[in-house]
């Protein structure tokens, strides 16, 4: 490995950026940090970390200058479904303007290596309107028929990925997450996933008690720990296949099932009471993993419950330290 690498993380105060930044210093790498924001729960390991607004060009130049080798381009104004379905303009505008600009700034200033984070949103919402979903398969994506605003958005940004190797022979790697969930992530506020969302819920219940679910709980989906993205990405840098790859799991639960495994990982008795007008995303999404397997010799290993063991602690011990736990309700609830 070479050590002497020189990398820029977007999106290193979040929470992804933050564990890859934690994971490329503990492999000897040089790292840059950039970000509106320091990380929320801990100091970041970034040798350099410097707050940029990354929707100006001027910022992107400044982020990839100095002999920058490869870029994580992780930054993104996004959330979970409550935020997605409802900032349309405000989310595809904020990164159609970091991506473009990113790409091109990286571009200018040398840099060899470009990995963009997309999401399992770019798929077609027609082939994911039942549980049992069949799970997806990259070319899924097309048609196009992505989720409003931010799907679209990353459909975009793929696509430019794929000209800028076409036209420039600038390396771009593209990745399509599937809910990634872990400590360190949010879990308030508005912008947090269902695993964090109900790891909450279920830390400010009693026991027994019962947490509000969005919808009918029978959505389906697959959740990956974030050490599992973190050795995804790095693997999928360094691996010579430039179209897009889906990084998640294919452990397909419902939403029931993951408040019975937070549940679990709690030891609460927790009843679920189904708000029907929350919103719920698609009806089933998963990840299929072949051309992964195929690529990478390799896919995320971590099982759901060992994930939430790790996280449900984290997020209990944090509501404790502000002093939350035993004292407020359940009110906000949130699916994927
Ligand atoms: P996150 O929100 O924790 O991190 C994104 C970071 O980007 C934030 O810290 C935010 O401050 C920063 N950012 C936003 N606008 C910026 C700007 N204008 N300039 C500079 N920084 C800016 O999200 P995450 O979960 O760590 O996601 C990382 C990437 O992975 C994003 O591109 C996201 O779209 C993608 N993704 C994540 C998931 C998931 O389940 N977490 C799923 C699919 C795709």
């Amino acid at each position: 490995m070479n050590t002497r690498k020189r990398l820029l993380i977007t999106g290193a105060g979040g929470f992804i950026g933050h564990h890859l930044v934690k994971r490329l210093k503990a492999d000897g790498y040089w790292v840059r940090g950039v970000d509106l924001k320091n990380p929320e729960y801990e100091a970041s390991a970034a040798d350099e970390f410097e707050i940029l607004d990354l929707r100006r060009w001027d910022n992107c130049l400044m982020a990839t200058r100095g002999g920058i080798d490869e870029v994580f381009n992780l930054a993104a104004d996004m959330g979970g479904i409550g935020y997605i379905t409802v900032f349309h303009a405000d989310i595809a505008r904020n990164n159609a303007l970091i991506n473009a600009h990113m790409l091109e700034a990286s571009r200018q200033n040398g840099v060899k290596r470009f990995l963009f984070s997309s999401s399992a949103c770019v798929y077609a919402q027609s082939k994911q309107k039942y549980a049992d979903v069949s799970p997806l398969r990259e070319e899924d994506a097309f048609p196009a028929e992505p989720e409003p605003g931010y799907g679209w958005e990353k459909l975009y940004a793929e696509e430019l990925c794929r000209y800028y190797w076409h036209d420039y022979k600038f390396e771009t790697r593209i990745v399509r997450f599937h809910n990634v969930y872990g400590p360190l992530g949010t879990y308030d506020g508005g912008k947090e996933k269902a695993p964090a969302a109900i790891c909450r819920k279920v830390a400010l219940a009693g026991d027994p008690d019962e947490i509000e679910v969005w919808g009918d709980g029978e959505q389906t989906r697959s959740f990956m720990y974030v050490d599992d993205c973190v050795e995804g990405l790095v693997r999928l840098m360094v691996c010579d296949y430039r179209d897009a790859l889906n990084l998640g799991t294919d452990e397909l639960v419902t939403i029931n099932q993951l408040v019975d495994l937070v549940a679990d990982a709690a030891g609460k008795q927790i009843a679920k009471r189904h708000n029907l007008t929350g919103p719920q995303g698609v009806r089933g999404r998963n990840s299929d993993n072949s051309r992964l397997r195929e690529v990478l010799s390799w896919e995320p290993s971590i099982t759901l419950r060992q994930g939430l063991a790790l996280t449900y602690p984290w997020i209990e011990a944090e509501l404790r330290k502000a002093g939350a736990v035993g004292k407020s309700k359940n009110v906000l609830a949130a699916t994927a």
